[in-house]
């Protein structure tokens, strides 16, 4: 049988901030249409790792594959600025802060970075960008600025906006940890609806831990910059042999 195509491949990542080891030698595979929850304490290099996927970050050594092009840690040479920017457009990101433009409407935060791309046509983007609103259930806030929605509203946008670009891969950083506790499930929704509906590979850091149960189809457990462990929701949550995943569990559950 062939192995199950890559869509994103970390092997032996480093990176180093001075003296500080943040990641020490990760390696992790996203698999087409698989979606990964990566959890652990805080500090413990997850959101350094995600950012080195989409190239926000250079890793220090090792090498990251996405979107079909490979990419070694280390200096940038101007061919590899070249790859970075490509590959940022065939992987979407999405952060705890939301990060929308405040000074445009909800329609264009989704059109401006599409608008850059060489070739895109504008009347098809518009479409497109209101079909997403509409897929993330805020058609109507279309004209609307960031500020008049809210923090819930503001990340379904932020998820909409990402996926303008038409990612392969979707990286989610903490997408719920802003929210007020009420809004949490109707992002959670989209997210859950974009693995199930659309199949998007996503690799998720998250502590929502019902999530993980009910989507992922395998969860990562960082500790102290390495994966300590990965399986199936239903390994780590009833038969993990490692008691620092036991005790994190513990802890969050
Ligand atoms: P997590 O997302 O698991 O909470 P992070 O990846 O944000 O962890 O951070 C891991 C460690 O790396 C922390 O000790 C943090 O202070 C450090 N760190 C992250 N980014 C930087 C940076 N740009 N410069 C220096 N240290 C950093
Ligand atoms: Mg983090």
């Amino acid at each position: 049988m062939n192995e199950r195509e890559v869509v994103v491949r970390c092997r032996n990542v480093h990176k180093r901030f001075g003296a500080l080891e943040v990641l020490k030698g990760v390696d992790l595979d996203l698999h087409k249409g698989e979606v990964i929850v990566i959890f652990g304490r805080s500090g413990s290099g997850k959101s350094t790792l995600l950012r080195c996927v989409n190239f926000l970050e250079d890793p220090t050594e090792g090498t990251i594959e996405a979107a079909g092009m490979t990419l070694t840690g280390g200096h940038r040479t101007t061919r590899k600025r070249s790859q970075i920017r490509q590959l940022r457009l065939k992987v979407g990101m999405v952060f705890q802060q939301f990060n929308l433009f405040p000074h445009m409407t909800v329609l264009d935060n989704l059109m401006v970075a599409p608008l850059l791309v060489k070739g895109t046509d504008k009347a098809e983007l518009r479409q497109r960008s209101l079909d997403l609103l509409d897929s993330v259930g805020l058609a109507d806030k279309a004209d609307e600025h960031p500020i008049r929605l809210s923090g819930g509203q503001q990340q379904r946008v932020a998820i909409a906006r990402a996926l303008a670009m038409r990612p392969e891969v979707m990286l989610f950083d903490e997408p719920t940890s802003a929210l007020d506790p009420e809004l949490t499930g109707e992002v959670l929704s989209v997210m859950k609806r974009l693995a199930t509906e659309f199949h998007m590979p996503m690799m998720v850091v998250t502590h929502e831990m019902g999530f993980a149960r009910e989507v992922s189809d395998r969860m990562a457990f960082f500790h102290e910059g390495k994966i300590l462990e990965q399986g199936p929701p239903d390994q780590i949550f009833n038969h993990t042999e490692h008691p620092e995943t036991r005790a994190f569990l513990d802890a969050v559950l």
